[in-house]
């Protein structure tokens, strides 16, 4: 026996409706693996591609017999919508993958769920379709999404069994990976035949409100994993999904997704139930930022402990572009001292510093490329103090064991504040992005990364939740929501509108 046939295919990007166009260049600066390609790459110790989708492969492996069809993997780090043309490219691969696989018994889909496209509002939910519409209505489709993926009716239509991360730093791909690999093994067996329902709230939190190990977020994910438990006969898995506000689409909102092995009714009541408990609680959805201002003079106070910032307005992770300067300015007109600052996405900038060489003094100018308005040019006199490849693998959190290629990086002196320059727009989630060029990060009174909320599963080490704060800084993923123009959210919405309400549908 020869084992099931599984098809392999995802494309991942999670889109801000307001950031640049994700091309086929800024995917193919990531990942694009075709065939046999995404096989190795999934079976490979290390590897670039989302740990779910090497998971799932690694565990099919050992859990029997099988047969993988790999048809596309693809990924773009968080940026715009999908240029059309491109994400019509690789459905019409998907499609083509299909239609040569021949028979197929299952299909696993590795997307984050947040995509948009310059024309479709919905590319997530036109991949699962496309291969729904190839493989017919009995063949399963099992799909793996990130925490922040918002949730359509055709995306809950067209699959199966969809199984969304819980943990807020993401740090769960791998066991997301497992589910995924063993509930295909349990479907393939015929011991299920899972059904989903999907409830939404009309309730779009901003990303820095939707960590796992606060409220209300973590225990909605917590009661659903209760649930779960208690009913382990009828329930195959409950997702909580907080969605990704700055997608801006029809379909935003907190969604609950439970999935039936065999009891839809059940499934629909825990669905309502962990709604209910969001709704009610919908005001700790609320998050307090701290200024500039008070940010700057917190750097100037010596005494203290050390802390981390984040750049909350510029995560290059939700498609910030990585180089507003407003806080860089602030601390260097302060003169502050002993601080790391972590990572300006700035090429031009990167190769000036090698040009410099290690130990050179030059006229570090930020930001000569065109970009938003957040993103000023400055111009400072600097010391490079490291200089690296930028091609490393990531230590804790994120991007733990995964490989980074973050283009020619140097880090700078500017005053008494050591920035990280980089080439590749990643978020500084990992503490590698200093370690490369030997920096101590215990050594620092003031850590700051270009990072929303992961970075706090890569520099737990040195800053527990309460030395963390979340600086009000402009730029694309700004958490103040009422500050940006919005096109297509349901209106109303808890944040942004007073008059929402919500009561539970009828099961
Ligand atoms: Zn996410």
């Amino acid at each position: 026996m020869p084992g099931p046939r599984v098809a392999i295919l995802g494309v991942i990007l999670e889109s801000n409706r307001q950031s640049a166009v994700a091309t086929k260049a800024e995917f193919e600066s990531f990942y694009v693996l075709e065939g046999d390609a995404v096989i190795e790459a999934a079976r490979a110790e290390t590897s670039v591609i989302a740990p779910e989708a090497s998971t799932f492969v690694k565990t099919m492996d050992v859990t029997g017999e099988w047969e993988p069809v790999p048809v596309l993997l693809a990924a773009c780090h968080p940026l715009g919508p999908i240029d059309q043309a491109l994400h019509e490219e690789y459905l019409g691969k998907i499609r083509a993958g299909l239609e040569a696989a021949g028979q197929l018994d299952a299909v696993y889909i590795a997307n984050h769920g947040a995509m948009v496209a310059t024309e479709s509002q919905d590319p997530d939910g036109d991949i699962i379709m496309a291969a729904r519409d190839i493989i017919g209505p009995d063949v399963p489709i099992v799909v793996t999404l990130d925490l922040h993926a918002n949730i359509s009716d055709e995306m809950v239509a067209g699959s199966d069994l969809i199984v969304g991360y819980r943990t807020n730093p993401h740090v769960d791909m791998i066991e997301r990976g497992e589910e995924a690999a063993l509930s295909m093994r349990l479907i393939l067996a015929g011991r299920a035949a899972p059904q989903m329902c999907v409830v939404r709230l009309p309730m779009t939190p901003a990303s820095v409100a939707l960590l796992s190990a606060q409220e209300p977020y973590g225990s909605m994910i917590d009661l659903g994993q209760r649930r779960k438990a208690e009913e382990a006969s009828r329930i195959l898995n409950v997702s909580v999904f907080g969605g990704f506000v700055y997608s801006d689409t029809s379909y935003n909102g907190v969604a609950v997704v439970v999935t039936a092995r065999n009891d839809m009714a059940e499934a629909k009541k825990i669905a309502n139930e962990i709604a209910q408990f969001g709704w009610e609680n919908r005001e700790k959805f609320m998050r307090q930022l701290t200024s500039i201002e008070d940010g700057v003079a917190m750097a100037m106070d010596h005494e203290r402990l050390p802390v981390i910032y984040a750049d909350a307005g510029d995560n290059p992770g939700g498609g910030g572009t990585g180089r507003s300067t407003d806080l860089l300015k602030a601390l260097v007109d302060a003169d502050a001292q002993n601080v790391l600052y972590g990572s300006y996405c700035d090429p031009p900038l990167a190769k000036a510093a090698h040009a410099a060489g290690m130990g050179g003094a030059f006229t570090a100018e930020l930001n000569t490329l065109p970009g938003t308005p957040s993103d000023y040019p400055l111009t400072y006199e600097a010391e490079v103090v490291g200089l690296h490849d930028g091609n490393v693998v990531g230590r804790l959190g994120l991007l733990a064991g995964r490989q980074m290629h973050l283009g020619p990086s140097a880090a700078i002196r500017i005053g008494g504040i050591t920035v990280v320059v980089i080439s590749d727009r990643t978020q500084t989630a990992d503490p590698m992005f200093f370690e490369m060029f030997g920096l101590d990060i215990g050594e620092a009174q003031t850590v700051v990364v270009k990072s929303r909320g992961h970075f706090r599963a890569g520099f737990i080490p040195w800053f527990p939740p309460e030395r963390v704060y979340e600086i009000d800084t402009d730029g694309l993923v700004s958490p103040i929501l009422h500050r940006r123009q919005w096109q297509y959210l349901p209106r109303p919405v808890f944040p942004l509108d007073d008059d929402v309400t919500w009561e539970p549908k009828e099961a």
